[in-house]
């Protein structure tokens, strides 16, 4: 298996010694990987991410829960019709288990003993779950107003938590500077945690007979999900295995959408913003580190932005959880926007989204949204 990690900006090409975690130039870093699957082999194998084995550079003896091919259920929302991939089902609730099991997989590999990771939440109970399972030390650093069940589930893994005040941006420069002298297992900078977020299309293309749909409207706050399904897709295109890539719709709180403003203005970087409060948590990201790579994927698509409302969020919160679909508020931003674009849908349209996490994150703050309607 042949791979490399360079960098996006420079093309600087390093040996991965799991503590660099950018380029000197200060560019993200990407990994170069041409997998060679084969869509016919799969047939038989487990239903979890790693039956797209060829498909992801890590060895065999991975870390897993055995998550992954999560259902692809059609969904009626009283303005659209949408197929939905339940994503809330993971073990650790969130769709953050696809880049967590590549990336401690891949660490694991390397022999690391600790790690260190920055998280609004689910990205850190992620982690820490399965540097669990690996048997690795982990730190998380969250933000000290994080959910009090995100926070509660991190330290069940036997992980340390380190709560720091302030915005997002300080909980980020805690944890890179006890990066310093560990693995930085990022959600955000780590090249392998895309690798995993990749099977998302994978298992999509699988679901829909090799095939890909119209549209995928999916969330950017780091666009760590986004990222890794623009790069499952343009794999298969490249394999010949799909013959298009969908149009990405990228959805962000109109409270904190650095990246929806520089898409309306034509910038290649995200946008200065001052952020105010919003209900979804996890995109709540004022200077996402691979923003520039969020707004080419969703340009490179023929896609575009969408930002919602705190009102739209929480019709939406109300909506899925009446109609049974307990999911946090950060999931209901991103179904709010994809039914609004729905409005404007060809007909015909096959339209695709996620519950991306599981409500019990957030029971409490979902029973304060919901009573204040
Ligand atoms: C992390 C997360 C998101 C957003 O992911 P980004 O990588 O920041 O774009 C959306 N929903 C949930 C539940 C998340 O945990
Ligand atoms: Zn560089």
């Amino acid at each position: 298996m042949t791979w490399s990690v360079h960098c996006s900006q420079c093309g600087r090409v390093y040996d991965d010694d799991a503590v660099r975690f950018r380029c000197d130039c200060g560019g993200v870093l990407d990994l170069l990987f041409e997998p060679h699957f084969d869509p016919g082999t799969v047939a038989g194998r487990p239903h979890d991410l790693w039956r797209y084995r060829e498909a992801l550079p890590v060895g065999r003896d991975v870390v897993t829960m055995g998550g992954g091919c999560t259902p692809l259920l059609t969904v009626a929302f009283h303005t659209a019709t949408l197929l939905v991939k339940q994503e809330q089902l993971f073990p650790t609730g969130s769709y953050k288990d696809r880049g967590a099991a590549l990336l401690i997989s891949h660490l694991h590999e390397l022999g690391v003993r600790r790690v260190v990771e920055d998280s609004s939440g689910n990205a850190g109970c992620a982690v820490a779950a399965y540097a669990a399972r690996a048997g690795i030390a982990c730190d998380i650093y969250v933000p000290a107003d994080t959910s009090p069940a995100k926070t509660a589930q991190i330290e069940a893994y036997g992980a340390t938590l380190h709560r720091i005040p302030g915005p997002r941006e300080e909980t980020a420069e805690a944890a890179l500077e006890a990066a310093t002298t560990c693995a930085y297992a990022s959600h955000v900078y780590s090249p392998w945690f895309l690798q995993g977020t990749k099977t998302f299309a994978y298992e999509i293309a699988e679901q829909l007979g090799w095939t890909v749909p119209d549209t995928l409207v999916l969330p950017a706050g780091n666009g760590t999900l986004l990222l890794g399904a623009f790069i499952g897709f343009e794999e298969m295109r490249w394999a010949g295995i799909v013959d298009q890539m969908p149009r990405l719709i990228a959805v962000q709180a109109a409270a904190c959408a650095p990246l929806a403003d520089a898409f309306a203005k034509g910038m290649e970087r995200p946008a200065e913003v001052h952020a105010t409060h919003t209900a979804a948590e996890g995109i709540a990201i004022a200077a996402p580190a691979r923003g520039a790579q969020v707004l080419a994927a969703v340009r490179a698509t023929g896609g575009s932005f969408l930002a919602v409302s705190e009102q739209e969020i929480a019709a939406s919160l109300k909506e899925c959880c009446l109609g049974g679909w307990f999911i946090e508020p950060t999931s209901a931003a991103v179904i709010a926007g994809a039914c609004r674009y729905a409005e404007t849908a060809a007909p015909g349209e096959t339209i695709v989204t996620a519950f991306t996490g599981h409500g019990l994150k957030a029971a409490a703050k979902i029973a304060e949204i919901l009573t204040q309607r």
